[in-house]
């Protein structure tokens, strides 16, 4: 997997635009400022793939990226939790998103980001009901474990355990992150090679 550099593919704002379902597909969502950038980034070993500090709510589109000659496909989702925007699944996201979460054959994981020193929040667990819904299989992914003690990130994971216990779509397995530190990049790399 993590042989060759990761690649761009393209940004879709429209569900038409979405490419073929074929290559398996990892996606990544969390709250706007969740560490997502930094994350794919380190994750890949790549400093510039996904844009860090993108604004809040600017871009609604999924972005696509090519892991391994077009076997696995990391795709980028929008940030959330921002706006007081009408419910949707998450306020915020828009008809692609709904679109793609609902239909999307290749889809084989969704990353669900949690900035470790917030924990679950009503937006998180609202994506959650949506993916419970959609029976997508997803798995949270704490990010900036490096601002919390180890006791404070042993409470946290058995807090979300209790919590995923009521989410029927959702991996029990907790990974915990720091872009920053490289903490979890391999625990990380290693489900995606699993994925594959
Ligand atoms: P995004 O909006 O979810 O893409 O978040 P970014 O990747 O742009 O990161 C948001 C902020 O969190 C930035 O100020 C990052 O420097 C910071 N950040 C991201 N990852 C980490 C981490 O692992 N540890 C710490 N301490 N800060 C981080």
């Amino acid at each position: 997997l993590f042989a060759r550099p990761c690649t761009f593919v393209k940004s879709v704002v429209r569900t038409a635009d979405l490419p073929p379902d074929g290559p398996i597909e990892v996606a990544f969502a969390g709250r706007s400022n969740v560490g997502k950038s930094s994350l794919l980034n380190a994750l890949v070993g790549q400093n510039a793939l996904a844009r860090t500090s993108n604004t809040p709510g600017r871009t609604q589109a999924l972005n696509y990226f090519d892991l391994s000659d077009e076997t696995l496909m990391l795709v980028d989702m929008p940030g959330y939790g921002f706006a007081k925007a009408p419910k949707h699944l998450v306020d915020g996201w828009n008809q692609l998103i709904h679109d793609y979460l609902r239909g999307r054959q290749s889809l084989r994981r969704l990353c669900v980001l949690i900035d470790a020193r917030h924990g679950l929040k009503a937006s998180d667990i609202s994506l959650m009901e949506g993916l419970d819904s959609a029976a997508v299989s997803y798995q949270i992914v704490l990010t900036k474990r490096d601002k919390i003690s180890a006791p404070q990130l042993e409470k946290l994971i058995a807090d979300i355990a209790v919590v995923l216990k009521k989410h029927p779509a959702a991996i029990p397995q907790v990974l915990a992150t720091s872009s920053r530190k490289g903490l979890g990049m391999a625990e990380l790399r290693a489900e995606l090679a699993m994925l594959a």
